[in-house]
């Protein structure tokens, strides 16, 4: 891993945040390459999660006022134990210090902590005891306006910002479920000990759809495309399978078919971007683990040089979220949903008794009619207490009637449940450079490769004269302008020998090499040179751009497209 770090280092793809201020753990800077890289798995993210589904994408303020999170029940639940030291004041994550010393994984709450504390003795590695675990909550505050302003919080996920534009969200919907609403960006967590690099920031990239459902439909039409994909699950009883999803539902290993397309879909990305297959499973949150509200949680997992790490997690958020903010904020975010067919069915209704309410009301009595026609009933009852505009009003059964009607309904409102895949775009990043970095040996020297797919490779096309002189480094020049106008991301390179510029390009992952040699003098020809099998093959110039295109956007092989001229 050193190896692989150093590497990204120097080539720029992550750097130390604050580096010249002596840095701060849980902050990374993405260097150019890094950066491309990130930009285009996050698009390729936008194909599968927005542009194949009936979704859109929105983006919402990072800074959220104090209620969202009040509502949502972040301010009172997002919190972790924390121990610290009597001696140095160092603190831990206690859970993450427990499994790193004692090897025990536990249930991190106050008592489980205090517990192992006393048996186990456990003490800082400066060897000072520590003090009574508390908990941390991981939200940034933050104060909004001047003086003492209004509280609020940096987002912690960007899922809130999407259920409280769920009305308008609706609308835009018109009205009709399942829908898919996606959001890209900046999260927050103030984590308490952040050691791993990119893999816990304090400041990361998430992206989530959030896919509105009616409770009774939890299916998809397109399930059928991942139906005979073959997953790895792992269930909460840490008994793995290796079955097809539509195995997978049937055996109710997962909760259902919507869970089991998002499993599916999340595999298909995960493997688009550059996840090692024999490198991915599934893996079901324990019972004591999914948080309070989801009924399901499957988490994809990659294996890496810190282990298996979560880089995305699925999980059936019910109507729990929408049901918190319609609490909180009085608004009303259920879906009128029609039945199949209209039902018929039996209520008790109130009809008030204009002829008394009158006399005794006077102006405000065609409101309290109004009012208690609107009131649901069981059955009898003395009185109706109604609220006009704030004023309180007590109205005696002397006033209405109760009737049993019978009606027909043609739908109801419900409030959706919400299925959320939710990814961190920084592990996917880097476990995709994890998994694409490898060695080999070329021409009896052992080179560094960096097997990305082709297209996420930050740099797809680089240029080099094989001399650095004239008149190949003007021609060179010349082809980069071209493909860049042709809208190709190109370097230009002609410092030092062909081969170390190979390497170089080898080792960012670069997928080909066009090459300006004598005869590109003769026949307005250039080489092309695959980073994998090194193979180089001639091509037209002027073919160059559709040549490009397809190989950068395709699996094939160069063969395919030119006279070899080197095997
Ligand atoms: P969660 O809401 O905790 O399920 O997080 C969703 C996804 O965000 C996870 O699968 C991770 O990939 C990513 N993630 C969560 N916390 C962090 C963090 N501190 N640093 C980087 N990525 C994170």
């Amino acid at each position: 891993m050193s190896e692989l770090m150093e590497m990204l280092t120097r080539r720029g793809f992550f750097w130390q945040s604050f580096e010249i201020y002596g840095g701060m753990a849980g902050f990374v800077d993405y260097g150019p390459l890094g950066n491309a890289l990130r930009r285009k798995i996050e698009n390729i993210w936008r194909k599968h999660f927005v542009v194949r589904e009936r979704a859109v994408e929105i983006d919402t303020p990072t800074v959220c006022v104090e209620e969202v999170f009040v509502a949502s029940g972040h301010v009172s639940c997002f919190t972790d134990v924390a121990i610290e030291c009597e001696s140095c004041g160092r603190v831990f994550r206690a859970d993450h210090y427990i499994k790193d010393v004692l090897g025990i994984e536990i249930e991190p709450n106050i008592e489980t902590v205090k517990e192992i504390i006393e048996t186990y003795d456990l003490k800082c590695s400066c060897g000072g005891k520590f003090k009574e675990p508390f908990l941390f909550n991981l939200m940034f505050s933050t104060t909004i306006g001047p003086g003492k302003g209004k509280k609020g919080y940096l987002r912690p996920e960007t899922a809130q910002g999407i259920f409280i534009d769920f009305r308008r969200l609706l609308e835009y919907f018109r009205h009709k479920l399942p829908f898919g609403v996606a959001q890209i960006g900046r999260a927050y967590r103030n984590e308490i000990s952040p050691r791993q690099g990119v893999i816990r920031l304090r400041e990361f990239n998430q992206a989530e759809l959030e896919y509105f459902v009616n409770p009774r439909e939890k299916r998809h039409p397109n399930f059928a495309r991942y139906a005979n994909v073959v997953v790895k699950l792992l269930d909460k009883n840490d008994v793995l399978h290796e079955v097809t999803l539509k195995e997978a539902v049937e055996k109710g290993i997962v909760c259902h078919e919507l869970m089991a397309y998002f499993i599916g879909k999340t595999r298909e990305f995960l493997l688009e971007v550059g996840i090692d297959e024999a490198k991915l499973r599934f893996r079901q949150h324990k019972d004591d683990e999914r948080a309070h509200y989801a009924i399901d949680c499957w988490d994809a997992e990659v294996l890496t040089a810190y282990g298996w790490i979560e880089i995305v997690g699925i999980a059936d958020r019910t109507d729990y979220d929408l049901k918190k903010h319609m609490e909180h904020s009085g608004e009303d975010l259920r879906v009128f949903v029609q039945f199949e067919k209209p039902i018929k069915v039996k209520r008790k209704k109130v009809i008030p008794n204009m002829k008394k309410l009158g006399p005794v009301y006077r102006q405000k009595a065609k409101e309290i009619a109004k009012k208690l026609e609107e009131i649901e009933v069981d059955g009898d009852v003395e009185s109706i207490t109604i609220d006009l505009d704030g004023e309180k009003i007590e109205i005696t059964k002397d006033f209405f009637e109760i009737v049993e009607v019978e009606e027909e309904i043609h739908g109801e409102k419900i409030v959706p449940h919400v299925i959320e895949p939710s990814f961190g775009l920084d592990r996917i990043t880097y476990a995709v450079l994890e998994h694409s970095f490898d060695k080999d040996v070329v021409e009896g020297e052992e080179r560094r490769v960096l097997r990305l797919k082709r297209w996420v490779a930050p740099i797809p096309v680089a240029v080099l004269p094989l001399l650095s002189r004239e008149p190949f480094t003007s021609k060179a020049k010349e082809i980069v302008q071209m493909l860049r106008e042709n809208g190709f991301y190109t370097e230009y390179d002609d410092s030092g020998s062909i081969g170390r510029r190979y390497r170089r390009f080898d080792e960012i992952g670069t997928p080909f090499c066009i090459t300006i040699d004598h005869q590109t003098f003769e026949d307005e020809t250039v080489t092309i040179r695959d980073r994998d099998t090194t193979k180089q093959v001639r091509v037209k110039i002027s073919e160059l751009p559709k040549v490009l295109n397809e190989l950068l956007t395709s699996d094939k092989d160069i063969t395919e497209f030119g006279e070899i001229f080197k095997e």
